[in-house]
């Protein structure tokens, strides 16, 4: 992760409404100051759902919170007769700086394909979002095609058109390690980035392989993050369940090589 600034990112899911993320965001500021985190050296992001995602805008503003906003989706179009979506500069508008894009979940319960995670890539650049990629495989594609196949396709297909000098985040999520306690190691966890990098190199070219972030997701605790933390390829962490929790995620932030 030689200059690349590490980026550790809180994906709530359909978890806390918006006064329940006040007290979250709040205390987890706390808790970090108390601890006397250096906030320059690791980026933190939450990924409120929508609904929340004014009102902890206007917390981090009043309070001065040092943590960066992101969708958990967006819509591929701009505005429209699509309802129920989120365009991309409504996220804007609300000083989001990410949005995750193919999540695991989008991808089975939404039917998401590669080329809608493409679509809504391109709409997150449109509107200056940051897209937090997710690329990963199931079990069965373990099984049947070893762990770097799917997500390599997965990542070649959403960077397809994406400009040189665009900003993007890449994270590498093994469905069978979301939600389920068994976290890939890092040795599978580097295996992996280290191919998404190279895809990043080859789609659009060396400088921005060096620079963009390289994320691992999959049952990240407080207790394993050092290990992925020290691989080279991985330059964060996604996490999901871990994040709800005001003290695990604290900790995640200040791990320690
Ligand atoms: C996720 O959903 O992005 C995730 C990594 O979840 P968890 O940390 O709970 O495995």
């Amino acid at each position: 992760a030689v200059n690349r600034t590490p980026l550790i990112a809180g994906n709530w899911k359909m978890n806390l409404d918006h006064l329940q993320a006040v007290a979250f965001v709040q205390k987890l500021h706390w808790t970090l100051k108390e601890a006397k985190h250096e906030s320059e050296s690791v980026e933190v992001a939450v990924f409120p759902p929508f609904t929340d995602l004014r009102t902890v805008q206007t917390l981090l503003d009043a309070d001065k919170i040092d943590f960066a906003l992101g969708g958990q989706d967006l819509s591929a179009h701009d505005s429209g007769a699509y309802t129920g979506e989120i365009s991309g500069q409504f996220l804007a508008k609300l000083d989001a700086r990410y949005v995750i894009i193919g999540h695991s979940e989008r991808r089975q319960f939404h039917h998401e394909s590669d080329e809608v995670v493409a679509a809504k890539t391109q709409a997150a650049l449109r509107h200056g979002l940051v897209p937090v990629i997710c690329v990963g495989e199931t079990s069965e594609d373990l099984e049947k095609f070893g762990a770097s196949a799917v997500p390599v396709g997965q990542l070649e297909v959403a960077l397809e058109g994406v400009a040189s000098d665009a900003d993007i985040v890449v994270a590498y999520e093994p469905v069978w390690a979301i939600g389920s306690g068994q976290a890939a190691t890092p040795d599978q966890a580097q295996e992996v980035c280290a191919k998404l990098r190279a895809v990043v190199a080859d789609k659009l070219g060396a400088d921005a392989a060096a620079r963009t972030r390289i994320l691992y997701g999959g049952s990240v605790k407080s207790g394993n993050i050092a290990g992925f933390m020290r691989e080279p390829d991985v330059d964060g962490a996604l996490v999901g369940g871990a994040s709800l929790v005001v003290d695990e995620f604290a900790a995640i932030i200040r791990y320690q090589k």
